[in-house]
């Protein structure tokens, strides 16, 4: 069934905006129709059509269900800035394997800079949403700064640490917690130094596999792990 994203949901559901002109021009929807729509609040509302406007199209919620595709766990992921749109890429891989938060950090080799497309990394969530059916959009960030990143590791029941000259180290330990961090560097990865920093703030150091992971690669590998071990 079609999935809609609506900011709010109270007793009945507005589709307007894109997921009107979606619903009206793309789906050629009409009265009737029965709809799924989420709003970010863990449930799915199974809604039916019964007005259409030229500009909106109002529908009745029939039944509400709490969903069973939203992850139990609450991940997050700090990556280094990446190059490019593979900030893009994450976010709809990270969505698909359940990540709840990406937050981009500086570091000293991280060569791009911040970007200000909060709006588009929020559209990418939600289209990822109704694409693999989890209700509650992952939430990107806005960029910290490494020393900002390594304070915020005390928050979490653990933080894993992929460095790419780690010669041990894996998640085992992962099915214990809840809360969890994972550690990516960008394209440059990480200096000794701030390798040393990340581990006096507590994370744990991890490999993943003798091959150095390009660094969209890496966070897509390593939360496929930490699902694959966790998942009940
Ligand atoms: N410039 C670095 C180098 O040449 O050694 C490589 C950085 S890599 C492209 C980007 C990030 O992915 C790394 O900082 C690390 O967090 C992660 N990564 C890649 N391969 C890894 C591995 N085998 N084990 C642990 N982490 C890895």
């Amino acid at each position: 069934m079609r999935r809609f994203f609506i900011e709010s949901i109270l007793d009945n559901v507005i589709l307007k905006g894109d997921e009107f002109e979606h619903f009206k021009k793309v789906l050629r929807g009409k009265i009737g129709d029965k709809i799924t729509c989420f709003c970010g609040d863990g449930k799915e509302y199974l809604c039916e059509v019964d007005k259409i406007e030229n500009n909106y199209a109002n529908a009745k919620v029939l039944e509400i269900k709490n969903s069973d595709k939203d992850s139990s766990l609450n991940v997050t992921v700090f990556v280094g800035i990446p190059k490019g749109d593979k900030m893009e890429f994450l976010i709809q891989k990270l969505s698909e394997l359940g990540v709840s938060k990406i937050i981009p950090f500086e570091s000293s080799f991280t060569i791009a800079k911040p970007k200000n497309k909060q709006d588009r990394y929020k559209k990418i969530a939600i289209e990822a949403c109704k694409q693999c059916g989890r209700t509650i959009p992952l939430k990107v960030l806005d960029c910290v700064s490494f020393k900002e990143m390594l304070k915020s590791l005390k928050d979490y029941d653990i933080s894993y640490f992929a460095y790419e000259q780690a010669y041990g180290g894996n998640f085992d330990d992962v099915k214990n917690h809840k809360n969890i961090a994972l550690i990516v560097g960008s394209e440059g990865g990480f200096s000794e130094e701030e390798s040393k920093l990340i581990l006096e703030a507590g994370a744990k150091i991890v490999s993943l596999g003798k091959r150095i992971l390009r660094c969209e690669t890496a966070p897509i590998y390593a939360v496929s792990v930490i699902d694959y071990l966790t998942k009940n």
